[in-house]
């Protein structure tokens, strides 16, 4: 992710994390799925996931303990905090956030977020990266 990050910069990069949920607030990630980002938008402000991508691991994912458990983008010269942009744009509240910043090139913090079960706001998750 934090090369996706790097090598997308000054742009947002994307993608899919798959995974399987281990407890009501916890997940492991077993995949991440990098995406072209699809925003029309201003792409060093924006994202967005291809659509046709999410529906075909979808499809490819329907037989399997795996389900798609979140998904990363990342902030150029930004915090990794989540915008308001995101607020706006998060309606799962199961899914989970991760966002890279990313400082004049090089990926520096990443973190985790959720959406409140209310929608109002978004609270941070323990990060781990598993050996
Ligand atoms: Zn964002």
């Amino acid at each position: 992710m934090e090369m996706e990050a790097e090598e997308a910069y000054p742009q947002e990069c994307c993608g899919l994390l798959v995974g399987l949920r281990e407890s009501e607030d916890k997940v492991k990630v077993t995949r991440v799925i990098p995406s072209p980002n699809m925003s029309t938008d201003d792409l060093t402000k924006r994202f967005e996931v291809d659509p046709r991508l999410q529906f075909e691991l979808m499809r490819h994912l329907r037989d399997k303990p795996e389900v798609i458990v979140g998904h990363y983008h990342s902030h150029p010269d930004h915090p990794p905090l989540p915008s308001e942009t995101d607020l706006k744009m998060a309606l799962d509240p199961d899914m989970v956030w991760v966002i890279i910043g990313v400082e004049q090139g090089q990926a520096g913090i990443t973190k985790a977020f959720s959406l409140e079960s209310d929608g109002s706001a978004f609270h941070s998750k323990e990060l781990r990266v598993l050996p």
